[in-house]
């Protein structure tokens, strides 16, 4: 059955590959993914998927950093004219860009599968050194880039798709082939966590090429130690007034900014463990004789745990306070996007080094290792644990041209066929047919 399986995929490479540089070159931003949705959508359906898209699969109380009105309208119209199906889009109107395939196949384990399949803010690199922009699959869309891999995780999803249709008499069981959106920034998983889309799931299983698995042949089968985040923006309002007339009129917005961001900075440490700050940006003011009226930060704060996470925000959010107090302005603080803490079962784990160690591509098998950064489908991984189902996280390695979020990152595309092998083999590791 395995060789029936490697052979399939490796038949499959040029459409795997051909999937992954079609949404390479239509980045869409986190919840305005309509084209790449409904490009997979129709993939789903047309291998006999049955289908949950947007609201159905999403708890709208639960949805963060939504963009506006105008920027969503813009994306779908960009959508349409980028070859997006528009009845599949017409589901997802409003960002609800969410899409699950889903395949009854008898009883047995519920078992899910979760791929990103959003884009990074960065203008991609025009280089000919760079495979996308010589090969001329390079992002057509300004200022968005595929430079996390997630293209390649779509890709991955659908062979999966293709793959474990054509295997379906030899397993038992429910799969659900979860497309996330709004994977960066985290504000994506756990709208869908909180719908009912998890209920009864038993395992749930994601990944990620590249992290920490640098090279193509590596595989780290289970992954923990990914921190716990809040993305925060805090706006300051005060008072503009004439700086050489009256400067005592005004109430400076830019200095209870500028406090805030040095005391933000001087958070202490944390003997539990990792802790994170970042003010990643900062606007403030309007011209040089004018005391600022308003000043609007993007910050961040990470923990090793959960509650490492809460420490920093929690003493981030007294600091803004403050800062506000002391210049008499007032602090509008935003919570944007969020993520827990993971970690991955054992057991699990276990089952996909010993399905790894059956795929000859895979010469460097590593058990475990740590994020190190972070991921909101933990959100998913503990919905499913609590509810006494397993998780896991895996890396596939992958020689990656550029570290995540640059303009020239690539990675191997040859390596998304054993990320597909993997999956598939899994599915039927865990849920084989006895009786066949
Ligand atoms: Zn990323
Ligand atoms: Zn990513």
């Amino acid at each position: 059955m395995y060789e029936f399986i490697e052979k399939l995929v490796d038949e499959m490479k040029d459409k795997i590959i051909g999937y992954r540089r079609d949404f390479h070159k239509y980045p869409e931003f986190a919840w305005t993914e309509f084209r790449t949705a409904s490009l997979i959508a129709k993939v789903l359906i047309d291998n006999g998927y049955k289908i949950k898209i947007g609201k159905e699969v999403i708890n709208d109380k639960y949805r963060m950093n939504i963009p506006s009105k105008e920027e969503l309208d813009k994306s779908y119209k960009r959508a349409i004219n980028q070859g997006a199906y528009e009845d599949i889009c017409k589901l997802m109107r409003g960002g609800y860009t969410a899409v699950v395939g889903i395949l009854e196949n008898g009883d047995g384990p519920s078992i899910s599968l979760r791929f990103d399949m959003d884009g990074v803010r960065i203008k991609e690199s025009e280089d000919y050194s760079h495979i996308p922009f010589k090969n001329s699959f390079s992002s057509n869309n300004d200022g968005i880039m595929h430079a996390c891999g997630h293209d390649g995780h779509i890709a991955i999803g659908l062979g999966v798709a293709e793959v474990i249709v054509k295997m379906k008499k030899y397993f038992k069981g429910t799969i659900k082939l979860i497309f996330q959106p709004a994977e960066e920034g985290v504000s994506g998983a756990r709208a869908i966590s909180e719908s009912n889309l998890l209920d009864g799931v038993d395992y749930i299983i994601s990944g990620h090429i590249g992290i920490k698995a640098r090279k193509s042949g590596e595989i780290i089968c289970g992954t923990d130690g990914f921190l716990a985040t809040s993305k925060i923006n805090a706006e300051f309002k005060g008072k503009s007034s004439h700086a050489g007339v009256a400067p005592e009129k005004g109430h400076n917005a830019l200095l209870s900014a500028a406090t805030a961001v040095l005391n933000l900075d001087a958070i202490p440490r944390n003997g539990e463990g990792d802790t994170r700050i970042n003010v990643g940006k900062l606007i403030a003011g309007s011209g040089r004789n004018v005391i600022p009226g308003r000043a609007f930060m993007e910050i961040e704060t990470r923990g090793e745990t959960t509650e490492l996470n809460r420490y920093m925000e929690n003493y981030a959010e007294r600091i803004l306070m403050a800062s506000a107090e002391m210049h008499d302005t007032h602090v509008n603080i935003k919570c944007v996007g969020k993520s827990i803490s993971a970690s991955s079962d054992d057991e699990l784990v276990k089952l996909i080094k010993n399905v790894a160690n059956n795929i000859k591509e895979y010469t460097i098998i590593r058990e475990k290792d740590s994020f190190g950064a972070s991921e909101d489908v933990c959100y998913m991984m503990n919905k499913v644990q609590a509810n006494g189902g397993k998780a896991s996280y895996i890396m596939f390695g992958s020689n990656l041209k550029a570290e995540h979020h640059s303009p020239m990152f690539d990675f191997n595309e040859k390596d998304m066929l054993c990320a597909v092998k993997l999956y598939s083999e899994l599915i039927l590791k865990i849920a084989a047919d006895r009786d066949v």
